[in-house]
């Protein structure tokens, strides 16, 4: 067997990529704007179901100009799951607002609509009603729609979907992307699918996409000169990255499919095993991508073996794994920042392991990661 670095999520080409990148090369569309970055718009709009989209440089590019245009200004606060990645938060102090956070509950792993009410109420009996909430389908899991919208809508408080994991996720048949008034999308190069960066922004109407394209292209007002009304950001997509992405979608369903398949081998991996808990989806109502397979583990029940036994254990065997997101509440750089919860997100970070999920490992790989686990855990 060779002993290659197996990565958590590597970069899956499908084979045409370089097709509708040489196409930008023969035309000269070699700039933030051309074909392919109007044909990966359609792309991804026709797949959401015909909703408009504006290709950004970065899904943190896309969270800024959707707080932006969500009305967050200096001196807001902005409710934030505090089980995530740091981009999904650090948008909004780039407004000169503030974090909220609020705790995961048990059964997606994403924001509690109870403590997501609980901290709104605070809130507003504290002087300030939220501006908006940013809520994360982690790790592809869409968070619990229904209730987390309910809430919003009650308080009358918009909602930026954190689609990055999520693209090929559905709630009840409809995509991750399409459920708050904004949805944020990624193509960093460990995403399902990569353009080796870049993002995109799905809009409530053509008017915002059209809006959030003029910001993303330095503000420039309708005229023969450089005039400016508003402060800009060259935030567009290059036609090449944009190439890249259309390549990407003719095989997006095909690796989706290849990481579910993954999660499906984590599951029948475990089950022998006490203590060791594969996240999958709580019921039909969620269809996840499985961007990243997780396990929870409690040492309590595999003979005290811990999450970090099996990290390390797999970092020996040059295979990369990785703990859960550390929440955003015990992050130093939001030290000061409002926390609304208990533990739960806590715990996950504390006994959580993300696996190597990519839709290109091979039965070779998975060999090796089952070695390893029937190593470490039958001890
Ligand atoms: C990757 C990611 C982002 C940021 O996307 P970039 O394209 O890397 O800027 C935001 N939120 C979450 C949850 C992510 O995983």
């Amino acid at each position: 067997m060779n002993n290659d670095k197996i990565w958590l999520s590597s970069p899956h080409m499908g084979g045409t990529e370089q097709e509708y990148v040489n196409l930008a090369f023969d035309t000269n569309w070699v700039a933030p704007l051309g074909p392919n970055v109007t044909g990966f718009e359609n792309d991804l709009s026709v797949y959401l179901g015909n909703v408009p989209v504006a290709v950004l440089s970065s899904g943190t590019a896309a969270l800024h100009l959707a707080l932006l245009q969500c009305g967050v200004s200096a001196g807001d606060e902005v409710i934030c799951q505090s089980f995530t990645f740091s981009a999904s938060a650090n948008p909004i102090t780039y407004l000169g607002a503030t974090p909220v956070f609020v705790d995961s509950e048990e059964t997606t792993w994403n924001i509690s609509p109870i403590f997501l009410e609980e901290a709104i109420v605070d809130r507003i009996a504290k002087g300030k009603k939220p501006k908006a909430i940013v809520a994360v389908h982690l790790y592809g899991m869409p968070y619990l729609v229904d209730e987390v919208h309910a809430v919003a809508d009650k308080y009358d408080i918009p909602i930026v979907e954190d689609s990055a994991e999520a693209l090929g996720s559905t709630y009840k048949g409809k995509n991750c992307g399409t459920f708050g008034r904004y949805g944020v999308l990624s193509f960093n190069g460990n995403k399902i699918i990569t353009t080796s960066g870049g993002g995109a922004l799905v809009c409530p109407s053509e008017e915002a996409k059209q809006h959030t394209i003029f910001l993303a292209t330095q503000a420039r007002d309708d005229a023969p000169y450089y005039q400016h009304s508003h402060i800009g950001y060259n935030y567009r997509l290059s036609n090449i990255s944009a190439g890249i992405g259309r390549g990407q979608m003719e095989v997006l369903d095909a690796h989706i499919n290849l990481r579910r398949d993954m999660n499906v081998f984590y599951q029948e991996l475990f089950k022998d095993f006490d203590g060791v808990t594969v996240f999958t989806e709580p019921n039909e109502d969620f269809h996840c991508n499985h961007w990243l397979s997780a396990i929870i583990v409690d040492p309590a029940k595999t003979n005290g073996v811990t999450r970090e036994d099996i990290r390390l254990a797999f970092a020996k065997a040059n295979i990369e794994s990785r703990p859960l997101w550390k929440p955003m509440h015990m992050q130093p750089v939001f030290e000061n920042c409002a926390f609304y919860g208990g533990k739960t997100a806590f715990r996950l970070f504390e006994n959580g392991l993300c696996l190597p999920s990519g839709s290109n490992l091979t039965s070779e790989d998975r060999q090796r990661i089952e070695k390893v686990i029937f190593e470490v855990l039958s001890l």
